[in-house]
């Protein structure tokens, strides 16, 4: 093992009580982490520990965060993956629709990374992780809000890498395609269908094969600013 390269310790994941988020966590509890799951609800399944946190209010960015530090110590693995949709053409978009996807797509993931600098700054080691999408390169109508939040992840993981690669944090980008969660449940078959017909592997994803990949960011030591697609072939080439 790397000097400074920490192989588990304390890992925070946002959104961490269903889908990609729930697997993710299960998965590094798995691989030895302590975990704490966020969400707006402060509950999740299978015994994990949760906090409460509306990532699109920096108020409560802070106190879950400080409450994760208290109860299990300094967060050495940040996943961002807490996210929304808010679909619909952009004429018919309104200013909530663009506003809460920003708030809660992009700017909770920056600020959740700024806070975390302070531990992992402190520590010369961390590892962030954030939770993109095959859309913020391939662009998808009716998603210009949820594409351009996620899009804007690229560019803040990539920023950020450079920032603090010399203190030993890696900050990358997992860009699921799609993965049965709620999140897509709503899909109707023609819509399924049509989307089926664009991922070479013919399926959608289970949210623990996004979570395997998420596991391998956290600890691939020389691995920062990339962007993994996780999205059977859908994205290939942007
Ligand atoms: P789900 O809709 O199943 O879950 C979303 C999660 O985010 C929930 O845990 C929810 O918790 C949490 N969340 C939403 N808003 C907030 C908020 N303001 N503060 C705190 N937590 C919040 O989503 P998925 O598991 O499908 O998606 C997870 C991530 O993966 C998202 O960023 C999504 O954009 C991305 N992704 C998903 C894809 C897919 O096909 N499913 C494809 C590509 C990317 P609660 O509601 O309890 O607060």
């Amino acid at each position: 093992m790397l000097e400074g390269i920490a192989m588990t310790g304390v890992a925070f994941v946002t959104g961490g009580n269903r889908g990609i988020g729930l697997a993710t966590a299960l998965r590094l509890r798995e691989e030895g982490w302590s975990v704490v799951v966020g969400s707006r609800s402060g509950t999740a399944p299978d015994g994990l520990d949760a906090v409460r946190i509306d990532v699109s209010d920096p108020a409560s960015i802070e106190e879950a965060y400080a409450q994760v530090e208290e109860r299990v110590g300094p967060v050495t693995l940040l996943v961002a993956n807490a996210g929304i949709t808010r679909d619909t053409l952009l004429m018919r978009m309104s200013d909530e629709d663009i506003d809460e996807v920003l708030q809660t797509n992009l700017a909770g993931s920056i600020r959740l990374a700024r806070r975390a600098m302070k531990g992992m700054i402190r520590a010369k080691s961390g590892s962030i992780v954030l939770v993109g999408s095959v859309v913020g390169l391939l662009g998808s109508a009716g998603q210009v809000n949820y594409a351009a939040s996620k899009a804007g992840l690229v560019g803040v993981a990539r920023s950020l890498a450079r920032e603090v690669g010399s203190r030993g944090i890696r900050v990358n980008v997992v860009a699921p395609g799609f993965v049965e969660t709620d999140m897509t449940a709503d899909l109707d078959d023609a819509q399924r269908a049509a989307i089926l017909s664009g991922i070479p592997l013919a399926r959608y994803a289970q949210p623990s094969e996004v979570a395997d990949v998420v596991a391998f960011l956290a600890t691939a030591s020389y691995v920062t600013g990339a962007v993994i697609p996780v999205d059977g072939g859908l994205g290939m080439g942007h």
